[in-house]
């Protein structure tokens, strides 16, 4: 009769703990809402050297006063003011030209005649 001993089981293999630490995930942070700014007013800029522009509207079939300077670099007339006492308006707007170079010049000053010069 062999009396040797039974080869030992071998040893288990570790079980994994199944309770293996997970990391916390982060809190949640709280969702912070943004209100979108409301958009600046898209107002067009100004036109240059405090003009009105060179076509300003007006009340039709007007008289004005229209004072006016050319920008036109290439002018005689660069930068003078004029005023024209009496300018009709026709449709509703004016434009001044200038009479040395022809530019569109633009307009800085329009006053409606007071009274109104009686065409006859
Ligand atoms: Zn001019």
């Amino acid at each position: 009769m062999s009396t040797e001993p039974e080869p030992t089981s071998p040893t288990p293999e570790p079980v994994p703990d199944p309770q293996e630490q997970q990391p916390d995930p982060p809190a949640d942070p709280d969702p912070v809402v943004v209100e979108p700014e409301p958009e600046e007013d898209t107002t067009p800029p100004p036109p240059p050297d405090g003009t009105l522009g060179t076509v300003v509207t007006v009340e039709p079939g007007t008289w004005y006063e229209v004072t006016s300077v050319c920008t036109n670099a290439a002018c005689p007339n660069l930068n003078t003011s004029t005023t024209e006492p009496m300018v009709y308006s026709n449709a509703g707007s004016i434009r001044m030209v200038c009479g040395r170079c022809g530019a569109n010049r633009p307009i800085t000053k329009v006053t409606k005649l007071d009274p109104q010069p009686e065409m006859s």
